[in-house]
């Protein structure tokens, strides 16, 4: 054993050096490891080549396979495609499938902390939620919550603050929100639930039947890029914002561990790598198809926008504080979890509120 250790060693130490001498990618320095090659499946959630989340997913992947010269080649499936839109996490964790792209909050049921690895009510936005898992812990916390399930999570992904959602009524006091049936996934469900209303969990390909048909009579999808996508500006007439439910919601990339495991260390690099950029690169295409889309929007005489009224706001964010306190109790972890993400944001808003806050509305005045 020691024998074979010393000679691999030494033929890593001959390939290090062949490559000094010479750049020929074809010398005799390329070790087995690295001329393996991987074919893997990456099951979404998300609707085929949907702006943002399913162009941005389909662009990681395609970088993974330049960078790493078509030693890992990632084809990626649709929601539905190749396993339901909804149990992308289960398909990765069984091993059906190598990798998967969603919202970690749609798993809640079997793992409630998964929340905060999407965004909490009234949490951190974009800038905050990236230094909470990059620099504050969070990712180390993340990949601990998922271990049981033999998955490892990377943020892939942010939509930025998202809009309140589509309404087929205008909301105009807590009173509204009563008896209200709304497609609105996670503790924000819960919360509208708190205040009367019947919270309801439906796929992205689904929102706009069920909004036409008066199946439900409000849903929050996304913002203008994405809302615009799938019609939802044709079904309701009412558009609100701001998203107090989803104010930075990240996607996860989650790669199965014997995959992961599987891959040389050079290709790990390369996935983790290219997820950094597509993190980047997907809330870049989101900040500027929402502001494209949102000019479109204000043209259109059939859509009205409007901000939620303060006394509704403030319920709400009452009730976020009580299903957020209720998702952790009894749940060692999960405050553990919540500890963490709290501390990071009670240092974030003071910073905030004199630096992007103070400029914002310097900028309007
Ligand atoms: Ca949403």
């Amino acid at each position: 054993m020691k024998r074979r250790q010393f000679v691999t060693a030494m033929a890593a130490a001959a390939g290090v050096s062949a490559c000094a001498q010479d750049n020929d990618a074809g010398s005799s320095g390329v070790t087995a490891a690295s001329q393996q090659t991987f074919e893997w499946n990456l099951v979404t959630s998300w609707p085929p080549n949907l702006p943002g989340l399913g162009v941005g997913i389909q662009n990681m992947a395609d970088r993974i396979g330049k960078a790493s010269n078509g030693r890992l080649k990632i084809k990626v499936y649709a929601g539905g495609e190749l396993v339901p839109a909804l149990e992308v996490l289960d398909a990765v964790s069984r091993g059906t499938v190598q990798m998967g792209h969603d919202s970690a909050y749609y798993h809640r049921g079997k793992v409630p902390a998964a929340q905060y690895f999407t965004t909490v009510p009234f949490g951190q936005t974009v800038h905050e939620i990236n230094a909470w898992l990059y620099y504050g812990g969070g990712l180390e916390l993340w990949r601990e919550l998922y271990e049981p399930f033999n998955v490892i999570p990377f943020v892939a992904g942010n939509t930025g603050v998202q809009m309140a959602g589509w309404f087929n009524k205008e909301i105009n006091s807590v009173e509204d929100l009563k008896g209200l049936k709304m497609r609105i996934p996670g503790v924000g469900g819960e919360v509208m639930q708190r205040a009367g209303a019947t919270q309801i969990t439906v796929p992205a390909s689904e929102i706009f039947t069920a909004l036409q048909t008066g199946a439900i009579d409000a849903a929050e999808w996304v913002g203008p890029y994405n809302d615009i996508a799938l019609g939802l500006h044709k079904a309701a007439r009412y558009y609100y914002y701001p998203g107090w439910h989803e104010p930075g919601p990240m996607l996860q990339l989650t790669i199965n561990i014997d995959a992961w495991n599987s891959l040389p260390e050079d290709l790990q690099e390369i996935v983790r790598s290219v997820c950094q950029a597509i993190n980047l690169d997907m809330m870049a295409d989101y900040t500027w198809g929402n502001a494209v889309a949102l000019q479109e929007l204000k043209k259109d005489p059939n859509v009205e926008l409007r901000r939620l009224p303060d006394d509704v706001l403030r319920l709400l964010r009452q009730y976020s504080r009580e299903a957020i306190d209720k998702m952790s109790a009894g749940n060692d972890f999960a405050a553990r979890i919540q500890a963490s993400f709290d501390a990071f944001q009670s240092m974030a808003i003071p910073y905030h509120e004199i630096t992007e806050l103070a400029y914002l509305n310097a900028r309007s005045l």
